[in-house]
């Protein structure tokens, strides 16, 4: 005979199994339209289109659980519960095929080793990435994992219905004396464990009420599922389908200032769907706030809560109370001052390091310098410091105050050529305000242009016609001030017919590399590490000595995670290096900000809350002599967080063009 067992063994009535499933479904599908509802209340959005590349991310982070398994102990106990719950899903389906199609597959090699081991294996699986949950939230603690009494009632379900069917399993090999038993080993453990406590004569009626206590508790739970957080096996796919394939640093949309009616995001409502679908799609997995710089600094900013507040505000009905009836809560109320505080959004970064972590790429920056654009814009509410730079870049073409330097200052003596006077050159080297304005940092400029001429590259500048490229206006939310700024250096650059640039800011880079492009800018940008470390490579620069001493690097946000740019400056560093960098535990993708990206360079921080202070402790535990950086903003930042926390220490923060120069020859 073929290995085989009866589907409805026992089971008497099956009819009413079909009966209970119509309200099941029913149900299901109600919480689900509930949601759509909602998040179609959401202004339009293209997302659609590559479907090819979009189920590729689908496969990789949704299925594949890329992002999730970088975190260890997450990743084991997701990807335990997702496979197990994904091969006992296909195994209904075979029952479904074999028993109600009368496909009659379930049977021979497939079924002991598919439709009995393999089930067996991976609900065993499940239950140890369930208990695994359980010893997380309740013996571990993150202070990241919020606890509340439906996780421990989702999880406490999901445990039962898979111990549950191993004892309906258990109990039926034992019962029908099924000759293949031992290929369920689980269920055969379970069912000889009854086996010595209870009698024979008991297992058929325990297995009777057992079959349809678990069935009651599989369809409750369906029918819960978009009620709860396991909406997010939906949603977070469907977040992951949709996610921006924008390059990361153009994440921001451009307004377009003649026809918008208004301007950022005032209420709920003035998200796109795909804003709101992200609100749905979060996991209250909180590695967002664990990466997040601010909430490490004691802010009152958890991109976290930023994101579950948002979702309870779409929840919420127009008095604030949960929309029972799945009535939208589209009704225009503020958000900012109720759900959102002002100072919750002027204390990011945009740094991107929660979004980095997200395992379902939820959108946080966006949503921030959104209601940033409708404090600024629309309400002309933001804070002063942070109004005084704006107005600086209005007045006088950059955001500091009381600088009497000009944009030329920094290369005297160097022979620098000015585009205005040659007409053309191979590379504009875009200086940047921070690079030319500032005494410290023009040093960086000098060593750059030195080692440039050495190299024998065709560059100009453009000296006074240079004017910020609205990259502080832009992330502070004041996107007029960025497009006219962005589209009168764009008719500059053209005018030269500028091709390649190179930029020693990392912020000037993202912003003509990624901004500009929404303005029709298009434009080669390099970064000064690109640049640097292909000289060296092309043997075009050689660096006449070693540095002594131990050298750690700081990853600027917007080199690295906007732009995905981690390498050079590590070859650069290694050219001249006498030895490894030594890293500091936050590096590359998971790097700590500086502090001073999304227009913080120009907020007031208390000493004992600044994000520059702790980074500058990151790098002097790694015990390096040297701090080597490779933005001006965070030379600022670091040069002072090193000042404040260490005074008596010894580490010099340095540019990687300052190091290649032998750091205080510029
Ligand atoms: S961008 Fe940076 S500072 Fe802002 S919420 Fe995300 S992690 Fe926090
Ligand atoms: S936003 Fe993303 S990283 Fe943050 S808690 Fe939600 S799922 Fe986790």
């Amino acid at each position: 005979m073929s290995p085989t067992r009866e589907v409805y063994w026992n089971i008497s009535a099956v009819w009413l199994m079909y009966v209970l499933l119509i309200p099941t479904v029913v149900i299901f599908f109600y919480g689900l339209y509930s949601h759509i509802r909602l998040w179609r209340i959401g202004k339009p959005e293209q997302r659609a289109g590559t479907f090819s590349q979009r189920l590729k991310q689908l496969w990789v982070y949704g299925f594949g659980h890329a992002r999730i398994l970088t975190h260890r102990y997450a990743g084991l106990f997701h990807s335990l519960i997702f496979s197990g719950f994904v091969v006992l899903f296909i195994g209904t389906l075979v029952v479904m095929v074999h028993e109600d199609a009368g496909l009659r597959i379930m049977q021979g090699k497939f079924y002991l080793y598919f439709q009995s081991l393999a089930l067996d294996v991976f609900g065993l699986f499940a239950i140890i990435g369930v208990l695994l949950v359980f010893w997380r939230r309740y013996i571990l603690k993150p202070q990241s994992l919020t606890h509340t009494w439906r996780d421990a009632l989702l999880a406490g379900l999901l445990l039962i219905i898979l111990l549950t069917g191993f004892v309906v399993e258990g109990l039926r090999l034992i019962a029908a004396e099924d000759p293949w038993a031992h290929w369920s080993p689980v269920g055969f453990v379970v069912g000889k464990l009854f086996a010595a406590f209870l009698p024979l004569d008991a297992f058929r009626p325990l297995h009777a009420s057992l079959w349809w206590f678990h069935l009651l508790l599989v369809f409750g739970l369906i029918a819960w599922l978009p009620y709860s957080k396991l909406l997010h096996v939906i949603t977070s796919s469907a977040n992951i389908y949709f996610r921006s394939l924008e390059p990361k640093g153009a994440m921001l949309k451009l307004i377009e200032l003649e026809t918008a009616e208004s301007f950022g995001v005032k209420s709920i409502d003035s998200f796109t769907w795909k804003g709101l679908l992200d609100l749905d799609a979060c996991t209250e997995c909180g590695r967002c706030q664990d990466a997040c710089p601010a909430f490490a600094t004691g802010k009152p900013l958890s991109p976290k809560s930023l994101i579950l507040d948002l979702r309870n505000a779409l929840h919420a009905g127009p008095s604030g109370a949960p929309a029972g009836d799945g009535a939208p809560s589209g009704n225009g109320s503020l958000l900012i001052g109720k759900t959102i505080q002002e100072e919750t959004l002027w204390s990011c970064t945009t740094c991107m390091a929660c979004m980095e972590v997200c395992p379902v790429f939820i959108e946080h920056v966006p949503k921030i310098v959104d209601m940033r654009r409708y404090l600024v814009m629309e309400e002309g509410n933001f804070p002063d410091s942070m109004q005084q730079a704006l107005r600086n870049v209005e007045s006088r073409g950059h955001p500091y105050a009381g600088i009497t330097a000009s944009r030329l200052d920094w290369c005297r003596g160097l022979d620098v050529k000015i585009m205005s006077q040659v007409g053309r050159a191979d590379y504009l080297y875009w200086v940047g305000c921070s690079t030319a304005l500032n005494t410290r940092n023009q040093k960086i400029a000098r060593a750059l242009v030195q080692i440039l001429q050495e190299a024998g590259v065709d560059f100009a500048i453009l000296g006074a016609e240079e004017n910020c490229t609205g990259d502080p206006a832009r992330r502070m939310g004041n996107e007029y001030l960025f497009q006219t700024l962005a589209r009168q250096n764009i008719s500059v650059l053209n005018s030269y017919q500028v091709k390649k640039i190179v930029t020693t800011c990392p912020h000037c880079f993202n912003s003509l590399k990624n901004d500009y492009r929404q303005l029709g800018g298009n434009f080669e940008v390099y970064h000064h590490s690109e640049l640097l470390a292909r000289l060296i490579e092309e043997g075009k620069w050689k660096p006449s000595g070693r540095i002594k001493g131990k050298i750690t690097f700081h990853d600027p946000c917007y080199l690295g995670r906007y732009n995905d740019t981690y390498d050079p400056p590590r070859e650069v560093i290694g050219a001249v290096s006498g030895s490894a960098i030594v890293e500091m535990d936050r590096h590359r993708e998971k790097s700590f900000c500086c502090g001073a990206g999304g227009g913080m360079m120009w907020a007031e921080e208390p000493k004992e809350k600044r994000v520059s202070n702790v980074r500058a402790q990151h790098a002097v535990e790694t015990g390096a002599d040297i701090l080597s950086v490779a933005c001006p903003f965070c030379m600022t930042m670091l040069e002072e967080g090193v000042k404040s926390e260490n005074p008596g220490k010894e580490i010099k923060v340095v540019d990687i063009a300052e190091l290649l120069r032998g750091m205080d020859s510029a």
